[in-house]
């Protein structure tokens, strides 16, 4: 079981910050940013190279709605992913960092 999907099943705590049935969003334990937050879907996607329409439909409005919990909505914010080796994934379950709380131009 990949590292997510153990803090989906709640084996590895987590801090939440929006949960629902199908998606999950987290404080990344390792910050690159004031605001440094993952989002994935509960069930285990590899990576946005495989994941389905259907799942990405429901997805945009959860990181919107995250972003305004967060009220990064005004000031604005970096989404990413990364995909694969060359991309420097490094957990193999599809995630989308959320980036804000500061200034990223240039970082
Ligand atoms: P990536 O390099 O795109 O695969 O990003 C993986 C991210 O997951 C990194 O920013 C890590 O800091 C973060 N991460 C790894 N383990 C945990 C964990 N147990 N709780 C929260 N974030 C984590």
């Amino acid at each position: 079981m990949c590292i997510f999907c153990k803090i989906v099943e709640g084996v590895i705590p987590n801090k939440t910050i929006l949960e629902n049935d199908e998606f999950l969003a987290f404080e990344d334990i390792n910050p690159q940013a004031n605001v440094h937050v993952i989002v994935i879907p509960k069930v285990h996607v590899e990576s946005f190279a495989e994941v389905s329409s259907d799942t990405m439909k429901n997805m945009t409005p959860f990181i919107q709605e995250v972003t305004e919990k967060l009220s990064l909505e005004t000031q604005g914010y970096r989404l990413i992913t990364n995909i694969g080796k060359d991309g420097g994934q490094e957990v193999p379950h599809l995630h989308f960092h959320i980036l804000g709380g500061q200034s990223l131009r240039g970082l």
